[in-house]
């Protein structure tokens, strides 16, 4: 084994031999794949293989489109086959919901490039004869469904990448590595030892243990998984292979196994295995079967499929693979250590490891992953993501694989975990909660001896008359929004404007002012979306997306320089509560001695001051397009300010209001926000950000591609449309049809109440943003006609918030 190399991938599963294979693609050669047995020996050997493009994340199903061509190239370079069948699969839905969820994925296979076809339960029958019609209302065909050889596929990876220069030693077990101060690692095998410019943790089952070994705790835990092979079917003899069949209602799936079928399911009672420690002495071994705790399932299934009851058991397959909290992979450079990078976490390895591995090699090489992989991003977990939260979350997310997420569906594993000093007062004020980033906070309040509950729907919810008061009594009066849930960063120094102005693509404000920050990366792409504060000359505050607090982090610390300014998290630290409406001003005057007069305390102004004897940062903005304030103050005052605002907004109208009323309105102000409308994908001036880019500056990150983004005028436009809905209204994903043809997609949608229409925000190919008329959304199956407003539909010109 080489002593020196530019990488050391730590793991020979799917993941990590896509990995090298995508390093040595991208031009880095000198790559060094280290395993501790032979290749596939952690949960690749024994998997099924199955391989689909269907994703809920557009972004993740493009890294599933890319990851299942790929097998042509690799079975080309190596000369080893990944025995590819591409067979075509088929989604059976039980009940209406599922096929309104069908129509929704059938719907954004449409921009995807992907021919997705919906069937009725007589027409599925035809192709899949297995099943029985009367369990089923209707089904979706994918043609680009199949399965692959998962030992064919780990070996065509890492014959290519040998072929281009990589080394793969088997056998070798990292067992430590250490850090050098100009950020290499000394790893310490069982073969020796190796020093490597960069490390990727691709540890699979032991990615845990690999990342225990620099501290680090990452949110992944393993799940027992069992399939079964059926005795072989004497009448597939002869026949074309069996279709690939997932069974939503049943929670199971199948595929043709040789002469049998295989069928697998995720079962409500899973079990995780190996919970806190993966012992290293576990090879190419298999789980004790457990055919109990698949019993109900594969009753329902026999059921579905009559012949399968009569089909003997050949084999009992129980394997473990790991999972994060939300499913989906755990991929990129880790906050905090140089070089050490993860691609973990990933439950459908023949799906997505081809993406992954694309992506991590991207950004090891060029310094960006080269697509939109936010979904998959490692930082968008923080220190919530702790082993018991893991644990609580991947049982829920194993258990409700095949369950319909809806878009308005609160997941109740893990909660509460995080509260604000209010949770009781707005427990009392019978708030419907949601969690973000493991934090409660409120939705919407339900009305008095109302059940504090939603329905899950993908149409207008029971919330939705709740909602419209709440936003009446911000649009007319006054309404109190807790806002906690924003990520918050304290940035102080003698050289904080400096960097600030650098790393921002607008200007710094003036002491006492806001500015609104976009964030570009080096091509130019948004990658944040800022409230930037200036409190003092070396003193501000930026207020972003909660979620992004570690994505941020990393960038911040990635681009600071060594002295002069310091970055830190203070997202628990100061906690807040906004006040808006026409009444906001009078409201808030009464508890502050300071003048709030637009002359004295304009919009967009910030400043110290005292509430009642409550010490707080106040700023002049809100988020629902009218006047309103922001006020923040360290956690131990939230309480004394809640009880202040509600006592003082008595006499004024004062109404509590949440997230959805808070979402309404800021679309009707044709308000982006982040991982939405603003995402790595888009750039500022496609997202009519283009006054908050501040060109007159000498240098900014991404200044060059975004005065190239101006000149050309970018591909897309933000537009925003009055939908002619019934009652569903757009919720992010559907595609936008212009004079009959596919032009782009919502990224989010909802009902305005102040101006009674659906709303959807969306981009569009540029050459059609211009149009009025002509426009549809398609909401679940159906074409809605929609007009695309030139203006915000409410208080366009923004006399409101600036009165
Ligand atoms: C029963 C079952 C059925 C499945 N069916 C499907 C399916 O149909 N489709 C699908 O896409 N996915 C399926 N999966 C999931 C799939 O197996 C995983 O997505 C995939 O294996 C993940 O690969 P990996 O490379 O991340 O991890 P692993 O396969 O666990 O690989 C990690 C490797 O790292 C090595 N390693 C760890 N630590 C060290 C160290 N310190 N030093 C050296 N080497 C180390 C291990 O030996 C191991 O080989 C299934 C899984 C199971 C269990």
């Amino acid at each position: 084994m080489r002593t020196h190399t530019r990488v050391a991938v730590i793991g020979g599963g799917v993941v990590g031999a896509s990995v090298l294979y995508h390093l040595t693609k991208a031009g880095w050669h000198d790559v060094l794949l280290i395993e501790r047995a032979e290749l596939t020996s952690g949960s690749t050997w024994h998997a099924a293989g199955g391989m689909h493009t269907v994703n809920g994340d557009p972004n993740v199903a493009k890294l599933q489109q890319y990851t299942i061509k790929l097998y042509e190239e690799i079975e080309r370079i190596s000369g080893v086959s990944c025995g590819v069948h591409v067979t075509g699969g088929i989604m059976l839905a039980g009940t209406p919901e599922r096929m309104d969820w069908l129509k929704m994925a059938q719907a954004r296979g449409r921009y995807l490039g992907m021919e997705l076809e919906l069937l009725s339960a007589a027409e599925a029958k035809k192709i899949y004869p297995l099943m029985d019609t009367r369990h089923f209302v209707g089904a979706m065909y994918d043609p680009i469904e199949g399965h692959v050889d998962p030992y064919g596929v780990t070996h065509a990876y890492a014959k290519s990448a040998q072929l281009a220069g990589a080394e793969v030693s088997r056998q070798t077990r990292v067992i430590d590595m250490h850090a050098r101060p100009d950020g290499s690692w000394d790893l310490t095998t069982t073969g020796g030892n190796v020093h490597a410019e960069h490390v990727v943790n691709a540890g699979g089952l032991w990615a845990r243990e690999v990342g225990r070994m620099v501290g680090l705790e990452l949110p992944v835990l393993a799940m027992e998984h069992q399939y079964l092979i059926t005795e072989d079917l004497p009448e597939f003899t002869g026949q074309k292979e069996q279709i690939h069949c997932i069974d939503f209602e049943g929670e199971i799936y199948m595929r043709q196994e040789r002469g049998g079928m295989l069928l697998g399911t995720y079962e409500r009672a899973g079990v995780p295995w190996s919970p806190r420690t993966t012992p290293w002495d576990f090879g190419q071994d298999l789980l004790a079967n457990d055919l109990e705790r698949i019993a109900p399932s594969l009753e329902v299934g026999f059921e579905h499929f009559p012949r399968l009851a009569s089909a003997g058991i050949k084999k009992v397959v129980n394997g473990p693979f790991t999972f994060a909290p939300d499913g989906n992979p755990l991929v990129g450079p880790v906050r905090g250590l140089r070089n050490y990078w993860v691609a973990c976490g990933v439950m459908a390895g023949f799906s997505q490891g081809g993406g992954v591995g694309l992506a991590l090699a991207h950004w090891m090489v060029d310094g960006d992953p080269g697509a939109d992989i936010w979904g998959m991003d490692v930082a968008r977990y923080g220190d919530w993501a702790t082993l018991a939260y893991t644990n609580a979350k991947v049982r829920e997310n194993y258990s409700r694989r095949f369950r319909i997420r809806f878009p308005n569906e609160e997941l109740d594993a893990a909660r509460p975990l995080r509260t604000t000093p209010i949770y009781e007062r707005l427990q009392a004020q019978n708030a419907v909660f949601g969690e973000y980033c493991g934090l409660e906070h409120p939705l919407w309040f339900a009305p008095k001896g109302v059940a504090p509950r939603e329905d899950v729907t993908f149409r207008r919810s029971n919330a939705h008359a709740t909602v419209a008061e709440e936003c009446r009594a911000v649009r007319e009066a006054v309404g109190l929004l807790e806002i906690s849930n924003y990520g918050k960063f304290e940035v102080t120094g003698p050289a904080a404007a400096e960097w600030l102005s650098f790393i921002m693509a607008n200007r710094v404000p003036s002491v006492g002012r806001i500015s609104l920050a976009p964030m570009l990366n080096e091509r130019g792409r948004l990658i944040g979306d800022f409230t930037l504060c200036r409190a003092a000359e070396e003193r501000f505050f930026l207020i972003g997306t909660y979620a992004a607090e570690r994505y941020y982090l990393r960038w911040f610390e990635r681009h600071l320089p060594p002295a002069g300014v310091s970055v830190r998290a203070c997202a628990s630290e100061y906690v807040g509560l906004s006040v808006a409406g026409p009444r906001s001003r009078e409201l808030l005057q009464s508890l502050v001695d300071a003048d709030l007069a637009t002359a004295a305390f304009p919009f967009m102004s910030f400043r110290r001051l005292d509430v009642g004897m409550v010490p707080a940062f106040v700023g002049r903005v809100s988020f629902t397009g009218d006047l309103g304030y922001e006020i923040w103050v360290t956690s131990d005052y939230q309480r004394a300010l809640y009880d202040l605002l509600t006592g003082a907004g008595k006499n004024l109208g004062l109404r509590h209001f949440g997230g959805r009323a808070l979402n309404a309105m800021r679309l009707e102000k044709s308000f982006g926000t982040w991982a939405r409308e603003f995402r790595p994908i888009y750039g500022p001036f496609e997202a009519g950000l283009g006054r908050f880019i501040d060109l007159r500056k000498p240098s900014f990150v991404g200044r060059e591609a975004a005065a190239a983004e101006q000149a050309h005028g970018g591909d897309r436009r933000l537009i925003t449309l009055d939908v002619r809905a019934r009652d569903a209204d757009a919720i992010g994903d559907e595609p936008i049809w212009h004079a009959g043809r596919v032009v782009g997609w919502v990224t989010s949608g909802g009902y305005g109440h102040s101006v009674q229409k659906s709303l959807a925000l969306g981009y569009v190919e540029r050459e059609v943003a211009g149009e009025s008329a002509g426009f549809e959304v398609e909401l679940i199956g159906e074409r809605c006609p929609a007009v695309r407003l030139a203006e915000a539909a409410f208080d366009p010109d923004g006399t409101r918030m600036r009165a």
